[in-house]
């Protein structure tokens, strides 16, 4: 190992404290933390020189690859003007031009205005706070209360908690934020008595794919039904696009793909292209309209980042990035390819229980040969992620959910490699 390697693990351990960590076992002699360096396209080097495919973009947030120079130059040609200026009292011309760039992917005008915030949590803090806001401001302050589904996920930050339907993320929060209902489907949605949804704001949902639920996909036509579902009982419908927005899902949003339109639409992870914290939430005019008036209409929110000059400028270069490197024309392409690699993968191999994909999102669950789950505490998914390295991809399971949410300028060669990685890191694994 060599010695700058040596001193980062060594303060590393003396001082970090990790996202959703087991810090006893990362600050263990015996753990040799890979330390990230640098990246160029799909591809990682950590400070050993080592290179990998970076097989879940980063915590699903790189679009078009590391160092694209048409993003680095943005960012770097914002930041010899000024890297940041208060968005509070001031305005200026990145989150100007961003803002009408966001609404111009809604080209029937639907989505009016953009409140800029830093990550997931806070763009779904936001939505929620608007929610509850313009009822009280619209004569319904008895509607405060949220519909989410089981096992969603919107974030770690105490509101979007309240949504969370993660039992083990979420439970010994219980109790804090929102008044909040968990349904499991539009079944169990249609239920609800009167009295119920009277008080409901909104509805908040994960479209087409629940992420952290192992990467699960709603049955088609869902989002559809929900939406219907709302407009019948004066709900607002809330989207959280944080994983599935900017392509990932094959189109720009998700909800294009069933030709719904939320009243609130939550981005951040792809954004900037994974390249700096950023955030959006979306509304319509509708909603903005109720929060004109008198001083105490204002929405009282902020943080002292908020539209970010920097992350405005990768924002912008990103969008320019998708039209001129046609990223969505060539998705249906790469899509096909890494479902039909799977397929090869998953083919006789009975360890392989389900393959999901929703576009470039893809899960890969695995079982024991008949079926039932491997014991919790084998880790088995991490132990194949970690196998994994070794033939060059980087990725992290859900717990026995392989994730593979590749960059979507990935070319077929960089996700043959990839899926050769993992068929030998499962080979090695437990094939044998
Ligand atoms: C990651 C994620 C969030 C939270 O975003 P952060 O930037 O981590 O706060 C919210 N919702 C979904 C669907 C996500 O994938």
């Amino acid at each position: 190992m060599r010695d700058d390697t040596r001193k980062w693990i060594e303060a590393d351990r003396a001082h970090c404290w990790h996202p959703f960590t087991r810090q006893a076992e990362w600050c263990h002699p015996d753990h040799e933390p890979v330390v990230l360096v640098r990246g160029e396209g799909v591809w990682l080097w950590d400070s050993e020189d080592r290179r990998y495919f970076d097989g879940n973009s980063s915590i699903w947030t790189n679009i078009h690859g590391h160092g694209h120079p048409r993003i680095t130059g943005a960012i770097r040609d914002q930041l010899d003007r000024v890297a940041h200026t208060s968005f509070l009292g001031f305005t200026h011309p990145a989150a100007a031009e961003l803002a009408d760039r966001l609404c111009g992917l809604f080209p029937g005008g639907e989505m009016e205005r953009v409140f800029f915030s830093d990550d997931g949590s806070t763009a779904i803090e936001c939505a929620l706070k608007m929610a509850v806001q313009y009822r009280i401001q619209t004569g319904e302050p008895e509607r405060r209360t949220f519909v989410a589904f089981a096992n969603g996920y919107h974030g770690d930050t105490l509101g979007a908690a309240s949504l969370g339907g993660v039992g083990r993320f979420f439970e010994r929060f219980r109790g804090c934020g929102y008044e909040s209902l968990h349904v499991r489907s539009m079944e169990e949605l249609e239920m609800l008595d009167d009295a119920t949804t009277g008080r409901i704001a909104g509805v908040v949902i994960e479209p087409l794919i629940q992420g952290v639920n192992e990467m699960r996909p709603w049955p088609g036509g869902m989002l559809a039904e929900l939406r219907a579902w709302c407009d019948r009982h004066g709900a607002h419908l809330i989207l959280d696009e944080v994983m599935t927005g900017f392509g990932r899902t094959g189109a720009m949003f998700a909800c294009q793909r069933e030709n719904v339109t939320p009243d609130f639409l939550c981005v951040a992870k792809g954004l900037t292209g994974g390249y700096a914290p950023m955030a959006a939430t979306l509304t319509t005019g509708s909603v903005y309209q109720a929060f004109l008036g008198d001083a105490e209409r204002a929405f009282y929110y902020g943080h002292s980042y908020t539209a970010h000059p920097l992350g405005c400028a990768a924002a912008l270069a990103s969008l320019d990035v998708f039209e001129e490197d046609q990223t969505l024309e060539r998705l249906p392409e790469r899509i096909g390819q890494l479902r039909t690699g799977l397929a090869a993968l998953q083919s006789g191999r009975k360890v392989v229980h389900e393959v999901r994909q929703c576009g470039m999102i893809a899960g890969i669950e695995l079982r024991r040969p008949d079926g039932s789950r491997f014991d919790p505490a084998a880790r088995t998914g991490e132990k194949v992620c970690i196998a994994a390295r070794a033939y060059g991809l980087l990725t992290r399971p859900i717990l026995d959910t392989i994730v593979l949410m590749p960059p979507l300028c990935a070319t077929g060669e960089e996700l043959d490699h990839a899926i050769g990685a993992l068929d030998r890191a499962l080979e090695e694994t437990i094939d044998g």
